[in-house]
């Protein structure tokens, strides 16, 4: 292969690896367009059990990707233990619970990274340094409650906050006021970096002009350093060491510099639910879809260990709470997401109402949610 050809396809490649994403295999992953929402597949191959890469557009326009995850601890009165109350349908079986976490040994957590922690202990891993930061300053916030009504009062606020409907869509206008200018230069960027080394490489005259396009470019890469560091103090202004790292990466990878938006984008609806954020994002149908399978992880949990029992039940009690209020407000009856649907042949005798298996022998439970009885279906 001529260098020529080589430096091309470096720029190309890196390029495409700079828009990796590494994600929760249970995050809802949001692939905006110009005018709505779809849900991305978080199935594929490219990952590992528990984590998956999600990649953004190669091409302009570079829409952004929202993540949302659910939390990966459960909180309650009592204390927070390192097991999500919510497991999605198809999981297996419910992680291991550590030894629950009393408040007096929250009071100084703190997030590092992508994980919660506390001096000697992690209390939770998220995938993303954002969410991270907001799980441990809220967990302070409970931690720091001086009576138990002030801590109730603590938690239900924690609550109220992530099914906030309006304050998440207002977080996504304030995103897109933010980043607009950000918008045109991080598109540019690919435009001229690939466009312009191949033109200069490969078309006489271009190469003839290659001052002005190496002109173009720098004032580029210039404006969105500067843009995208600005967007992001005003959009995550706790973050600052993370602002600084995606600059000096930006600066190191040239071809990075395109994903500026998108770097910004991922994280800015991770305090609120995956539902609230679906809520925001996706149309009536998509929504419903991810109410019913959201509702139904709740109605029919899987069953948790027993040290770990009496701080998830109490987060599954609040969460139930605040997934009905939300399906309500958009018109939907969360009875009928926990009804069992009709039987599709007469041979069908028992159904999983959590992942709606059916089965056409009696069997006590369903081999996919162990411990979810079976229950009879609509005739
Ligand atoms: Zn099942």
């Amino acid at each position: 292969m001529a260098p020529a050809d080589a430096l091309v396809l470096t720029l190309v490649a890196l390029h495409v690896l700079e828009g990796l994403f590494w994600v929760h295999r249970h995050a809802l992953v949001f692939a905006a367009t110009t005018t709505s929402a779809r849900l991305v597949n978080t199935d594929g191959p490219l990952g590992n059990t528990n984590h998956v890469f999600v990649i953004l557009d190669p091409l302009p326009p570079l829409h952004p990707r929202f993540v949302v995850e659910a939390w990966p601890i459960s909180v309650s009165e009592s204390g927070v233990v390192r097991m999500p109350a919510e497991l999605p349908i198809g999981t297996r079986e419910a992680p291991a619970a550590t030894a629950p976490f009393d408040y007096d040994a929250l009071a100084e957590v703190t997030s590092s990274g992508k994980d919660v922690v506390t001096a000697d202990r992690t209390v939770g891993n998220t995938s993303s340094v954002a969410f991270a930061h907001h799980l441990a300053s809220r967990l302070r916030a409970i931690a720091k409650a001086a009576n138990p009504a002030d801590r109730t009062a603590a938690i239900d606020a924690m609550f109220a906050e992530a099914f906030d409907v309006d304050a998440a869509r207002g977080r996504l206008l304030e995103f897109e006021k933010q980043t607009r200018f950000l918008n045109i230069t991080s598109n540019l960027v690919p435009i001229v970096t690939i466009g312009g080394v191949a033109g200069i490489l490969y078309v006489p005259w271009v190469a003839n002009v290659w001052f002005s396009f190496a002109a173009l470019a720098f004032g580029a890469y210039g404006l969105t350093w500067v843009e995208m560091f600005r967007a992001h103090r005003e959009l995550y202004p706790e973050l600052g060491g993370k602002r600084w790292q995606d600059l000096l990466l930006m600066i190191v990878s040239l071809p990075a510099t395109a994903r500026a938006r998108g770097w910004i984008a991922r994280d800015i609806l991770a305090p609120y639910h995956p539902l609230t954020a679906a809520a925001v994002l996706l149309d009536a149908d998509a929504f419903a879809e991810v109410a019913r399978d959201t509702w139904r992880s709740l109605a029919h949990p899987l069953p948790v260990p027993a040290e770990a029992r009496p701080i998830v039940e109490a987060m599954r009690a609040r969460l139930r709470t605040h997934v009905a209020a939300l399906l309500t407000a958009r018109g939907l009856e969360p009875d009928t997401f926990a009804a069992t649907p009709e039987r599709s042949s007469e041979r069908v005798v028992a159904v999983c109402p959590r992942c709606q298996s059916e089965f056409e022998q009696k069997q006590p439970e369903c081999p996919d949610c162990p411990g979810v009885e079976l229950v009879m279906p609509q005739v």
